[in-house]
């Protein structure tokens, strides 16, 4: 089991580097360095935040539900098969979890911190509040249960998630063809920047998180188009400092 976290950690890193080497060498928007820095790093200490809590809560959670076998239904005996049926349930609950983060103002309270960010970039894709990776920690344990989710899929399925996340997040400037074409299969910076505009009626739109059509199926596409220079963040509110970030979900 070792192996596998380290494997996925490695996946995980080498994407995430080149992911930021290409925002910077291609970046959309010019961010002034000193904001930059100040930035990633309040990201960063949000990553550190829920790293810590990884060990002691999240995986006892995850390896407790993964293991619990209450029931032989949804088993599919060709692992490819199986491993694309449990992306695609999981990828569903990610759509509908992110959404209740917007819609439920108790979990908005939580998620808000990761729209407070006004600009974008890759650091923004880990800028979670550790209360609501609490909370989908402990909600998620009803799909992998329901549907019988192993440890092994889920740690790969995690790590695509992750990759999903740096990618759409992230300032790269990609050729706006090529970036057309993939955003009808996968969710784009172009798809999830509009996600973060500052305007609420774009903020509650376009919730996907790897696959971009369950916003078209669900009627949650957000017809604006990105441009360069957008106000992202959220309507009457403004970004705050790192303590005043960690206590607002009691405010
Ligand atoms: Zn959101």
């Amino acid at each position: 089991m070792i192996e596998l976290f380290n494997f996925k950690i490695i996946i995980v890193c080498v994407a995430f580097f080149i992911i930021v080497l290409f925002e910077n060498i291609l970046p959309k928007e010019i961010i002034k360095f000193k904001k930059k820095i100040k930035r990633t790093l309040k990201n960063l200490f949000f990553w550190s935040l829920n790293i810590g809590l990884t060990p002691i809560l999240i995986l006892p959670i995850t390896i407790t539900a993964t293991s619990l076998n209450l029931h032989d239904y949804f088993i599919i005996k060709n692992i490819v098969i199986q491993f694309l049926f449990h992306l695609i349930i999981y990828d569903i609950f990610l759509y509908f979890w992110h959404r209740a983060n917007h819609e439920i103002p108790f979990l908005w309270r939580f998620h808000h911190v990761h729209h407070l960010d006004e600009t974008l970039d890759v650091s923004s894709g880990i800028r979670f509040h550790f209360g609501e990776v609490i909370l989908s920690t402990i909600v998620r344990c009803v799909i992998i249960v329901m549907f019988n989710i192993s440890l092994l899929n889920l740690i790969l399925i995690e790590a695509i998630v992750l990759i999903s996340s740096a990618f759409h997040h992230s300032n790269i400037k990609l050729p706006s063809k090529f970036e057309e074409v993939l955003s009808f299969i996968i969710v784009t910076p172009s798809i999830h920047w509009v996600h973060h505009h500052k305007r609420k009626k774009e903020t509650d739109a376009n919730y996907c998180a790897i696959f971009s059509f369950w916003d078209y199926i669900f009627r949650t596409k957000s017809n604006f188009k990105r441009y360069k220079g957008m106000p992202i963040g959220v309507e009457g509110d403004q970004e705050q400092s790192l303590i005043k970030l960690i206590s607002r979900p009691l405010k």
